[in-house]
């Protein structure tokens, strides 16, 4: 048996580390590929230490998700021609290059591994496709890792034989300790983070223009507070430069940061707006409010915790929303509920055992 692990994007490549990582210190070897979905945005991430040495088929999004998928998919269907018929393929997550990565490996009768099953939002719409690729990848897996007990309850409800599952946690929490030294601060800086990048926003445009007012207006209404948005390359071009003139100075807009950068300004934030899902468990892991904003989550765990609020994506969500940040509304506490730093040697445990 070999593992082939196949990756395309930043969180894929954030949570898939140390799954390589500990499938390694394991004594087992891992081929690693990367479809190329992602290109800039995998500086700073372990694409460049624990994945580096993955192979790239080189195919770039150019946004349009089924060509890509198509795209994707015959690219891994060659790729995996010449394989060993034993080879264990593993995926993460619910991403164009996860979905192929399942639908290339069952063409070519491989088994699947799914890392993170289990996540849903019970609306096909939202996030759109990521909701249906993960139900599709879950119907063509073998091994299921779920992500939280929710998650294993979602997939129990969906059929999944119980010997087929694992409650491993998310190796995204894994990762926030092997690549990075964050940890929950008090008292926090005076700064509020901004993540957005989700395709159901912009394909909204009257509610991603009150979004983007909302921002501004509360820029105006907390002149003592900083809020930090490292804008994703998808939605850059969404942002009218009009709207970039009138920002008040305490409204900062940067490129991406390395994954580092980026949690341990996270763990120091008054608390962050995101329609993130891989930002909403880090928020809940390193104790840092946080407002989800989008309609629906996928992501209950610390909503029902108490330390994140859903919010409308619109003006008065992030009024809403930030007012509840900068008051201190809600409680700065860490919590387990996406597992905890053994998520992905619980996952390479299993792995190499197969
Ligand atoms: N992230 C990062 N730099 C940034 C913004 C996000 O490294 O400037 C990381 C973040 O810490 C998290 C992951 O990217 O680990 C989330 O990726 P994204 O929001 O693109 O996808 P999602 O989690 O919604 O699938």
């Amino acid at each position: 048996m070999s593992l082939l692990f196949i990756y395309g994007t930043r969180p894929e490549a954030i949570k898939l580390g140390p799954v390589v990582a500990a499938v390694r210190a394991l004594g087992c070897p891992a081929v690693v590929v990367c479809t190329g979905q992602h290109t800039t945005l995998l500086k700073g991430t372990p694409a460049e230490t624990d994945l580096a040495d993955g192979h790239s088929l080189g195919i770039p999004s150019d946004g349009n998700v089924p060509k890509y998928l198509t795209h994707a998919t015959a690219a891994l269907k060659s790729y995996l021609t010449p394989v060993s018929d034993e080879t264990v393929v593993v995926v993460q997550g619910d991403t164009m290059s996860a979905l192929a990565g399942a639908l290339a490996a069952t063409d070519r009768d491989l088994t699947v591994c799914h890392v993170e099953a289990g996540v849903r939002s019970h609306d096909d719409d939202d996030p759109w496709p990521e909701e249906i690729n993960r139900r599709k990848i879950t119907s063509l897996a073998t091994w299921h890792y779920a992500a939280s007990t929710t998650a294993y309850a979602n997939l129990l409800a969906e059929g999944i034989p119980q010997p087929c599952l694992r409650l491993t946690g998310n190796p995204g929490i894994s990762a926030l300790a092997r690549y990075s030294d964050a940890r929950p601060i008090h008292p926090p800086e005076p700064t509020i983070l901004i993540t957005l990048h989700r395709r159901e926003l912009l394909r909204r445009p009257d509610e991603w223009a009150s979004v983007l007012e909302g921002i501004l207006d509360a820029g105006r209404a907390w002149p003592e507070v900083r809020f930090c948005w490292p804008v994703h390359p998808g939605v850059l071009w969404a942002i009218p430069l009009s709207w970039t003139q009138v920002l008040p100075k305490n409204v900062v807009l940067i490129e991406p940061l390395p994954y580092r950068k980026m949690v341990l300004l996270l763990s120091s934030c008054t608390g962050v707006v995101t329609d993130s899902g891989g930002v909403q468990e880090e928020a809940a892991a390193l104790g840092v409010p946080c407002v989800c904003l989008r309609h629906v989550t996928d992501r209950p765990e610390s909503i029902e915790a108490g330390v994140a609020v859903r919010m409308d994506p619109n003006a008065v969500g992030v009024a809403q929303g930030v007012e509840l940040l900068a008051r201190g509304r809600l409680e700065r506490r860490p919590i387990d509920v996406h597992g905890d730093v053994t998520a992905a040697d619980q996952i390479a445990r299993h792995l190499v055992t197969l």
